[in-house]
């Protein structure tokens, strides 16, 4: 509604304002550059300090011109002016009324106009007015709730408020944000008008902020997910950089190795294969570990890296004889052996294998030969190893695979002609695993080995070059296609004599250097020496021996460092002090003679040992039981040796009928120990024989042989193990065949000085020497007495009888 009288035209300044106006009642400091502006600020101040506020349309206008201007403003005053460094000026200005713009009246040096105030409504409160107080009071807080940007000043300053033009104006000046919307405002002359149009404005606004806070709740929503998103991309960006430049690294430092490796044609193919598998893959591949490690293992071979032979014969004995005493037929094989290479130029000889019982030094001679002829030394034990796999490796479909221990070896070794050593091959069994003995033929063998093949490493490698040695306890349990290709070294027992004399020259200073101290701090003498063997070792070599030496010098360094002594020389005394009371005392404490018991010899994985062979004859059906683990061959020798007895019977005196009434039994103790072998053929028929006369048998004695069915007693083997066994165990006198004979060379003469060997041919001389009585004399009507001389192709009928 329009004012109803027209107020009076004023001439007044213009001020164009940009962005922002004033509102009657408000107070509103702003700065002012334009000169335009100033001047008209200028007039102002020269007159009565009012001047015409009003807003341009276009911000951006620098100049305006009438029509710029919108026709509605406002008459302010101004209340304070402050001139600011440069051209511009601070004014505080105060908005009296609305005024209409009517016509410039100047533009130049600032805009002068007419305007026509606008006459302040008379304030009557219809009730129309009233209800639009209200419901602009609750769009405003309705708007407040939903926007959060107005302040809470300002919410309690228009709550206070209820003239209807001022709630509008303050609303309009503090809390609409378009110049539009406040242009509209100030446009609105009628109260009630205004009142509308703001509430229109404050429901629009509120359903803006409304959905401007959905949105917002969105967008950020949205935001933080693809922050998150992008942050966890980028982490993965950067670990796959991180690994992929590491393995891409590792791709390119492993193609270089390979190019300056002189790998075999395949091996390179599978090589390149699998570095350009890699370089294909994805970063972060479990496999390219897999793949890279396969080729860092054919890297990692020594392609064509040998060492040279020394071949010189000298040379070898010397080093041979340095670290080994005695051996002496050990030591001439080998030298032998290397003459024959050295011969022939190359080193594809037979594969060596030394045998022996533990301790005696096969290891360590094998190291030596190492040494001697200027190899790397690598050692396998195949004890206990009944998986093909640990000789040939994994398949590298199997997670974890690995080579075999072939290939590992040669790594260690990092030459492709080292000494190969495989420790304990008859300990090596086969089960569902598959046979690890005919991998192992394969590796031994000179016209396969030259492409061995790994199941790992699948591809030929050479060990055309290596040289491989075997050892062995027994040779029992190694598969003969094996033992076929070995060329078998006996390594004997020691004697005592050969064990103290090891112990003085080698283990002695050996350990005394082991332990860090001066040689020669630590002397044990060959007394005590001797006592140490002898009452505490009870073994074919010497690794019991080397453990006491060991133990004596720890003992003996302590000594030292209490009493501040430089050395110490090990007597009885200090050995008893150091080592406890004796172990073993060398006569056996069963020397009385027994019935049907009688001392047998036997050689098993640890040398020679003494044997008892017990029978025992009860009442029974005839029954023959054998016990304690004998193998075949033993059972069929208790059998012949009961014929022989069976058949010889009569002659002293038991009737034929006697063994359809009574039971045999023959027991070899210890039960548990598996023995098998026909040498103990004269022990189980002089124990027969004794059991079944009740004549006793001398302890002191033992013998070893194996008999026919017609009693002569045929050789064994393993003599020198046996008397050694005997000699140990405090005996003295072994019966043993007289075929044996010629194996007393091997036997040291300290031996054969404590010991009374007896050789025989016929069990009669056996059981002659070993019963502590004769038997009893043959009756008369033997025809065949005479037969004692007569050669032994004769029938049984006529073989030679009893004594
Ligand atoms: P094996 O392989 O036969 O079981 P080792 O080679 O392990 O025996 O020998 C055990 C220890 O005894 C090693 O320290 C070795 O040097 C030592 N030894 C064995 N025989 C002799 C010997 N004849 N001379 C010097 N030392 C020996």
């Amino acid at each position: 509604m329009a004012t109803k009288r027209k107020t009076a035209l004023t001439r007044i300044p213009v001020l164009a304002m940009r962005g922002m106006m004033v509102f009657p009642h408000m107070v509103l400091h702003f700065d002012v550059g334009r000169a335009k502006s100033i001047a008209a600020l200028e007039k102002a101040m020269l007159d009565d300090q009012r001047i015409f506020l009003v807003a341009q349309k276009d911000t951006e206008n620098e100049e305006p011109a009438a029509s710029d201007l919108y026709k509605v403003g406002t008459i302010a005053q101004v209340k304070q002016v402050l001139n600011l460094p440069g051209d511009s000026i601070r004014v505080l200005v105060e908005g009296e009324r609305r005024a209409t713009l009517e016509a410039i009246v100047q533009e130049e040096p600032f805009l002068e106009a007419d305007v026509r105030p606008v006459r302040a409504s008379a304030a009557r409160q219809t009730d129309d007015i009233k209800a639009l107080v209200r419901a602009t009071h609750e769009f405003f807080a309705d708007y407040a709730k939903s926007s959060m940007r107005t302040s809470q000043e300002t919410l309690r300053s228009v709550t206070a408020l209820t003239k209807p033009d001022l709630l509008a104006d303050t609303i309009a000046a503090n809390v609409l944000t378009q110049l539009e919307d406040r242009q509209t405002i100030l446009e609105k002359l009628d109260v009630k008008e205004r009142l509308e149009a703001l509430c229109a404005i404050l429901v629009r606004e509120t359903r803006l902020s409304e959905l401007e806070k959905n949105v917002q709740a969105r967008v950020k929503q949205q935001i933080e997910k693809n922050q998150k998103d992008y942050y966890l991309r980028e982490q993965i960006k950067a670990i796959q950089t991180e690994l992929g430049d590491k393995e891409q690294n590792d791709v390119e430092e492993l193609r270089e190795k390979l190019a300056k490796t002189p790998v075999n044609d395949e091996a390179r193919q599978k090589a390149e294969r699998e570095l350009d598998r890699v370089s294909r893959m994805a970063a972060g591949t479990p496999e390219i570990g897999v793949s890279l490690t396969y080729v860092e293992w054919i890297l990692d071979l020594p392609w064509g890296k040998t060492t040279e032979d020394h071949l010189d014969l000298k040379r070898a004995a010397r080093v041979l004889g340095r670290d080994h005493y005695g051996l002496t037929k050990v030591k001439e094989r080998i030298i032998e052996y290397l003459a024959v290479l050295r011969i022939k130029q190359d080193m594809r000889g037979p594969i060596l294998c030394f045998v022996g019982p533990p301790g005696v030094g096969k290891t360590s001679i094998v190291r030596a030969i190492a040494e001697a002829v200027g190899r790397k030394f690598v050692q396998m034990s195949l004890g206990g190893v009944r998986d093909e796999a640990e000789i040939r490796g994994h398949r590298r479909t199997y997670v974890g695979a690995i080579p075999g221990r072939i290939i590992e070896g040669i790594k260690r070794a990092g030459t492709m002609n080292p000494v190969f050593l495989f420790d304990e091959i008859d300990k090596m069994s086969s089960d569902y695993r598959g046979d690890p003995a005919s991998a192992l033929l394969e590796v031994l063998d000179a016209e396969q080995n030259h492409a061995f093949r790994d199941h790992y490493m699948e591809l030929p490698f050479d060990l055309s070059h290596v040289m491989f040695i075997t050892t062995a306890n027994s040779l029992d349990t190694i598969p003969p296609a094996l033992l076929d290709r070995l060329e078998i070294i006996e390594v004997p027992s020691y004697t005592d004599v050969e064990k103290m004399e090891i112990g003085r020259r080698h283990l002695l200073p050996k350990q005394v250097k082991a332990h860090g101290l001066s040689e020669g701090s630590v002397t044990i003498s060959k007394k005590t020496m001797d006592e140490i063997i002898e009452g505490y070792t009870r073994e074919a070599g010497v690794r019991t021996l080397e453990r006491l030496i060991a133990r004596v010098v720890r003992k003996a360094a302590v000594e030292m460092l209490n009493t501040g002594e430089k050395c110490v020389n090990v007597t009885s005394q200090k050995r008893k002090e150091y080592l406890g009371t004796v172990q073993y005392l060398r006569e056996p404490t069963e020397q009385k003679s027994l019935v049907g018991v009688v001392n047998g010899l036997a050689v098993t994985d640890v040398g020679g040992v003494t044997l008892a062979v017990e029978c025992a004859i009860m009442q029974g059906t005839g029954a023959l039981q054998l016990t304690g683990k004998l193998g075949d061959v033993m059972q069929e020798s208790a059998r012949a040796a009961l014929s022989w007895v069976r058949e010889h019977c009569d002659t002293w005196g038991v009737p034929a009928e006697f063994f359809k009434q009574h039971d045999i039994h023959i027991h070899v103790p210890e039960g548990a120990v598996p023995k098998d072998g026909p040498s103990a053929g004269v022990a189980m028929t002089t124990a027969l024989v004794s059991a079944l006369t009740g004549i006793p048998v001398r302890q002191e004695v033992a013998m070893t042989g194996e008999i026919t069915l017609r009693g002569r007693v045929l050789p064994i083997g393993g003599l020198k193990e046996k008397l050694l066994a005997a000699y140990r165990a405090g005996l003295k006198t072994v019966l043993a065949p007289a075929e044996n004979r010629k194996d007393l060379e091997e036997i040291p003469q300290n031996v054969l000085n404590k010991l009374q060997v007896i050789f025989v041919e016929q069990t009669d001389e056996v059981l002659r020497l070993a019963l502590t009585r004769p038997l009893p004399e043959a009756k008369p009507e033997s025809p065949e007495i005479a037969g004692l001389a007569v050669p032994l192709i004769q029938p049984a009928s006529t073989s030679v009888r009893g004594v």
